[in-house]
């Protein structure tokens, strides 16, 4: 069982639970059928909120630690940008009521620390263009120690507790720590519900079956390297097309069993953001699968706010990684 009392867990849990559910209500209320391509100001504002809620929550509960999150505040503090700043307060006022302009991009800057040897990192909205379709995103929170990671919480609006895609539904929250599991729960649970069901990793052993997942965007990898490596693997299914970390949610419950991140032809010198694997990775490794990369080797967090050591990820159930890893090495990826 996972202990939801431990002090970190549960500020985790909490500071999540309750960007997420922020996030959620952006999402419904703010992207609409009549958004212009270009118009991503729903998916700014719910960036700031949400990183705002889980500075707040940091600065109240662990006052010194160090939080790397992806947005900062700069940009919002301009008179140009006034308007926005309005409507992220608002936002705000919901979790932190009486919240004014100034303290919103205080709680924003609470995440502009660079990583130490002890840190949290977040990506406020995981899958910006997933939010921005109507489709999957994540609100992803972590805490590193040293090179690797500690604990992992994951808020999906658009999953289901049961794993199944409920776009505009009441979402679901997923909880790992090392020794002690993945756990699912719903997003707007309480607490005190203690309503955690334990993830388990696919059993599946034979490549045939594997499920491959990759990223929505076509520009995040290697869309004909995907395909060659599911014909070397021998694997029969199409490639799961989806946005943000809610791919390491279906690894981790057995719902697929290999994702791969392969770099795009056009940016050979990508390395992936710590805060885009961080949570993804400890809720998959504690459901019992495991994450390298292309080479396989293991990803190291110690290296700044890129994972600059590895090339792209390979995640897997576990029993396919070796085969996986081989078919990656045989179309030289
Ligand atoms: P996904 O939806 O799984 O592709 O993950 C979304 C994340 O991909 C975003 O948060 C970006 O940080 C990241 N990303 C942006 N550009 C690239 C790229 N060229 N290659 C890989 N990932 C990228
Ligand atoms: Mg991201």
């Amino acid at each position: 069982m996972i202990n939801i009392n431990d002090p970190k867990t549960k500020f985790a849990i909490n500071a999540v639970r309750q960007a997420t559910a922020l996030a959620g209500d952006i999402q419904v209320e703010m992207v609409s059928k009549a958004l212009t391509k270009d118009d991503r100001s729903p998916v700014t504002v719910a960036d700031f909120a949400a990183q705002a809620v889980v500075g707040f929550f940091l600065e109240n509960q662990f006052p010194g630690a160090i939080l790397v999150g992806e947005e900062q505040a700069d940009v919002l503090r301009s008179p140009t940008e006034r308007g926005t700043l309005d409507k992220v307060t608002a936002f705000v006022n919901r979790v932190i009521p009486g919240v004014t302009p100034d303290q919103v991009c205080e709680y924003i800057d609470r995440g502009i620390d660079d990583p130490g040897e002890m840190y949290w990192t977040l990506d406020p909205i995981d899958g910006t263009k997933g939010f921005l379709r109507g489709a999957q995103y994540a609100c992803a929170l972590a805490y590193v120690e040293g090179s690797s990671v500690q604990l992992g919480v994951l808020g999906c609006p658009n999953l289901s507790p049961t794993l199944k895609e409920d776009i505009g539904g009441s979402g679901s929250l997923l909880v790992a720590k090392k020794g002690e599991g993945s756990w699912i729960s719903g997003l707007r649970e309480k607490q005190e519900d203690k309503g955690f069901s334990k993830l388990q990793i696919s059993t599946q052993s034979d490549p045939a079956g594997a499920r491959l997942m990759r990223s929505f965007e076509s520009g995040h990898t290697n869309v004909s390297q995907v395909e060659l490596f599911q014909e070397k693997l021998g694997g029969k299914a199409d490639p799961v097309r989806m946005d943000s970390q809610v791919k390491y949610a279906l690894l981790a419950a057995g719902e697929g069993e290999i994702y791969l991140r392969l770099l795009s032809p056009e940016r050979m010198d990508y390395r992936e953001k710590i805060w885009d694997q961080a949570a993804g990775l400890i809720i998959v490794e504690e459901a019992g699968g495991k994450v390298t990369d292309l080479d396989g080797k293991p990803l190291d967090f110690s290296q700044g706010r890129t994972l600059k050591k590895n090339r792209g990820v390979c995640a897997s159930n576990g029993t396919l990684h070796d085969p996986a890893l081989k078919a990656l090495k045989s179309i030289n990826a």
